[in-house]
C-alpha cells in the first residue's frame, strides 16, 4: 500500500535484475541509456536542438507555416502544452503527429505495464510495486505514442482519466486488476503526446480533472481517495474559432497552460497546390497539368477570399480537404473516361465534380444564391484567370501566325477529344510546346489554349461540350 503514495525512483544502487527479450541487460548501458529515464519534453528539445544545429525542418509534413513552425518549435523548447486554434481541414491533425515525430521510435518500459512506465520512476502502483519487490522485472520495446482523444461531450471520467479504486487494493484486489486500475485515454498517452481533438468539447467537470492530472500530477478518484499519478505527457490541443457552432468554450485554468497557434489556410496558391497533391487518396491516373491544379486550387481560394463578390454569400469557407477532394475527383473522372492527361470536359458539363467536392464542404446563405449557382460563378472566375495566364504566354508576335494556324486546324468544329497530328500544325505546336511539360499533356494543352483564346478574344467560339471552332480571322 505504501508504494501508492511514493515516489519510487530506481537507481542502479536499489534495481532489480532486468530482462530485456529474455537477456539481462544493464539499462544504463551506452546502448540503451537514452531510451528511459528522460521526460518526454527532453526527447522533444534535444530533438529540436538537433534539428536546429543541422539547419534542419523537424516538420517537413507541414507546407509552408513558417511563422507557426517558429513559434511551435518555442513553446514546446519551453516545455509547454500547445493549442492549435482554427477551423478544420487546415493541418492541424497532421502538425500535431509532426510533433510527435521528436520523440524516439521506440522506448524501454515495464513490461505488461498497461501504460508503460519508464523502469527508472514507474507511475502506476504496479509498476512501483515490482521494481521495488521483484528480484527480475522484464523489460519491452513500446514504439512512439501519439494518443488522439476525440472531444466529446458525452465523454466520462473513466473514457478520459480511467477507473483507479484504492478501495479496491484494500479489499485485498490484486494491483493488476481491472477494477484497481484501467487507465483512459491520457493516462495511455503517457511518454507520448496526447493529442486533444476539439478540447473545449469536453465537459468541463472533466477538464478541471485533466487540469490537476497534467499540473498537479494526481487524480481523485469517485471515493475521494487523491492518488500521486506522474503522467509524464506533451498536450497539443486544436479548437475551432470561438463562437463556432456552439463549441462549449476551454476552461481558463487549462487555457492557462497553453500556448495558443492559429493554423489558418494556406497563404500561397502554390502552397494550396502541394497540400493537395500530397494529400490525395488517388495515388495513379490521370495526369494533372499545372493549369487544372492551379484552377482547382483556385476555386477554393476565391471561396475563401473576403472581398470577392461571390464568396460574400460564403459562410463557411472550404478547407483544404476541398482542395484535395477537387484533385481526386478531377483525376477519377479523366481516368474513367481514358484520358491520359486531365482535360476542361472531364470537370463536367456543368462543373459537376466541383459541385461532388465543393457541396458538403461550404455553407452559403441560401436566401441569396443557390450553393450550386454559388460554385458555378467560382469555377468560372478560376478558369478566366488561369486562361489569361496561358493566354499571356502566347508571345505576341506569334499570335497571328498561331491564329492562322487554328483558322486550319478548327475551320470545322473540331472534339478536343479527338485532335490528331497536331504536329503539322508548326505555330500551334510550337506554342503547345510553352504550355505543356510533356508529350501526354499536348491534347489537355489544346483545349485549354482554345478555352484561353475563346475566353480572351472571342476568336474562337465553342460550340457544344468540348467542341471548338474557328470564329473567324480578318472578318
Ligand atoms: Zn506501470
Amino acid at each position: 500500500m505504501e508504494y501508492i503514495f511514493e515516489d519510487v525512483v530506481i537507481k542502479p544502487s536499489n534495481a532489480p535484475r532486468f530482462l530485456l527479450d529474455g537477456v539481462e541487460v544493464d539499462i544504463w548501458c551506452e546502448e540503451l541509456r537514452d531510451y528511459h529515464s528522460k521526460s518526454i519534453v527532453e526527447y522533444v528539445r534535444e530533438s529540436i536542438l538537433e534539428y536546429e544545429s543541422r539547419s534542419l525542418d523537424p516538420f517537413p509534413e507541414i507546407v509552408g507555416k513558417d511563422v507557426e513552425k517558429e513559434m511551435i518549435k518555442n513553446a514546446l523548447m519551453s516545455g509547454s502544452n500547445v493549442l492549435f486554434r482554427g477551423r478544420k481541414g487546415y493541418g492541424k491533425t497532421t502538425f500535431s503527429k509532426s510533433i510527435a515525430k521528436l520523440l524516439p521510435e521506440k522506448m524501454l518500459a515495464v513490461k505488461g505495464c498497461k501504460i508503460g512506465c519508464d523502469p527508472t520512476q514507474p507511475s502506476c502502483f504496479s509498476c512501483k510495486k515490482k521494481l521495488l519487490e521483484n528480484e527480475v522485472v522484464e523489460l519491452t520495446w513500446i514504439p512512439r505514442k501519439w494518443i488522439r482523444i476525440a472531444g466529446d461531450p458525452m465523454m466520462t471520467t473513466r473514457q478520459l482519466i480511467g477507473g483507479i479504486s484504492i478501495q479496491k487494493i484494500r479489499e485485498g484486489y490484486d494491483l493488476d486488476h481491472p477494477e484497481v486500475f484501467t487507465p483512459g485515454k491520457v493516462l495511455k498517452a503517457h511518454r507520448g503526446i496526447a493529442y486533444f481533438d476539439e478540447l473545449g468539447a469536453i465537459p468541463s467537470a472533466l477538464q478541471t480533472l485533466l487540469h490537476e492530472l497534467l499540473e498537479e500530477k494526481q487524480i481523485t478518484t469517485p471515493e475521494g481517495d487523491i492518488i500521486p499519478m506522474k503522467i509524464d505527457t506533451i498536450v497539443i490541443a486544436s479548437t475551432n474559432p470561438a463562437n463556432y457552432r456552439g463549441v462549449s468554450d476551454i476552461k481558463e485554468p487549462l487555457l492557462d497552460r497553453m500556448e495558443e497557434v492559429f493554423i489558418g489556410p494556406p497563404e500561397t496558391l502554390e502552397e494550396e497546390i502541394e497540400i493537395g497533391l500530397r494529400n490525395m487518396s488517388l495515388r495513379d491516373g490521370a495526369i494533372l497539368p499545372d493549369w487544372h491544379l492551379k484552377t482547382l486550387a483556385r476555386i477554393v481560394r476565391l471561396a475563401r477570399c473576403k472581398e470577392c463578390r461571390v464568396s460574400s454569400f460564403i459562410e463557411i469557407e472550404p478547407s483544404c480537404r476541398a482542395t484535395i477532394k477537387l484533385f481526386d475527383h478531377l483525376r477519377a473522372s479523366a481516368t474513367r473516361k481514358g484520358h491520359v492527361c486531365a482535360m476542361l470536359i472531364d470537370y463536367g458539363k456543368n462543373y459537376e465534380i466541383v459541385k461532388l467536392a465543393l457541396r458538403s464542404r461550404m455553407e452559403v446563405e441560401y436566401d441569396e444564391i443557390s450553393k450550386d449557382d454559388v460554385i458555378v460563378k467560382l469555377t468560372e472566375e478560376a478558369l478566366n484567370k488561369t486562361c489569361s495566364e496561358i493566354y499571356n504566354k502566347i508571345p505576341r508576335d506569334e499570335f497571328k501566325d498561331l491564329m492562322k494556324d487554328l483558322s486550319e486546324l478548327c475551320f470545322e468544329p473540331i472534339d478536343v477529344e479527338k485532335v490528331d497530328g497536331i504536329e503539322d500544325f508548326d505555330h500551334v505546336y510550337r506554342t503547345l510546346l510553352l504550355i505543356a511539360r510533356r508529350r501526354e499533356e499536348l491534347s489537355s494543352a489544346l483545349e485549354i489554349l482554345l478555352e484561353s483564346i475563346k475566353r480572351c478574344t472571342g476568336l474562337i467560339d465553342k460550340v457544344g461540350f468540348g467542341r471548338y471552332v474557328y470564329a473567324g480571322y480578318e472578318t
